[in-house]
């Protein structure tokens, strides 16, 4: 019988140390800001965010060249707050529920726009469009307890120095907590989760030869680039 060595461990860089995050899942909401769910052609009104989730294996980190997707020929970028839990539970109250943060980052959800396209007008699943390889970029980690409640704050993403995203956490439709209690009625949290909290209007496609610098103010800033896919 083989034996197989364990797999490693996913974690993420924690700004100003050599600790790092150990992270177990990735939540995502999507339809938080007004203005891009009203770019998607939805009602911002919707009674509650969507939730889909990616494997922990698509984080990639500042610094990173990004293969371009296979499966895809309209790869968008979409900044967001990242929220990285140290305590969890179910059906958590929003009392409780910031106190469940233990540090923000800024990410990308990156997105095969036109497999998203596809799977909505199929009534099919997401995986495709936003679980895919490489498609979670996230900058390192700031603890709350240095940073605070991140309320409001600028978030932006640039393109080639261009910005196309750039708005303030003060216009999420939830807030994080409200995130976390939501998440948390249908879904056992814990140490080591991720929540992406949505992004602002100004998604786009990006290219080979991109490359792309996003930010949260207070946060370390997050880089990448997407180059032409290596064999
Ligand atoms: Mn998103």
């Amino acid at each position: 019988m083989q034996n197989f060595d364990p797999l490693p461990q996913q974690s993420l860089a924690i700004a100003g140390t050599d600790a790092r995050f150990p992270v177990r899942r990735i939540f995502c909401a999507g339809r938080n800001y007004a203005d891009h769910v009203r770019e998607m052609g939805s009602d911002p009104r919707a009674d509650r965010p969507v939730f889909f989730s990616k494997p922990t294996d698509a984080i990639v980190e500042s610094g990173a060249a990004i293969d371009y997707p296979l499966d895809t020929s309209d790869l968008h970028h979409e900044v967001e707050l990242v929220l990285a839990l140290s305590q969890g539970g179910v059906e958590i109250s929003q009392q409780t529920a910031l106190g469940c943060i233990w540090g923000y980052a800024v990410g990308v959800d990156l997105t095969r726009r036109d497999r998203q396209a596809e799977a909505k007008k199929a009534g099919a699943p997401w995986d495709a469009a936003k679980g895919f390889d490489n498609s979670a970029p996230i900058g390192a980690l700031t603890p709350a307890e240095l940073c605070g409640p991140k309320h409001a704050g600028r978030i932006y993403l640039s393109v080639n120095g261009e910005v196309r995203q750039d708005d303030n956490l003060s216009s999420m439709i939830w807030t994080a907590a409200e995130i976390i209690v939501f998440l948390s009625r249908s879904w056992e949290l814990k140490r080591g989760d991720l929540i992406f909290t949505g992004t602002p209007a100004g998604v786009g496609p990006l290219k080979p030869g991109d490359k792309v610098e996003c930010g949260v103010d207070g946060l370390a800033r997050l880089y990448f680039s997407i180059v032409s896919r290596r064999s």
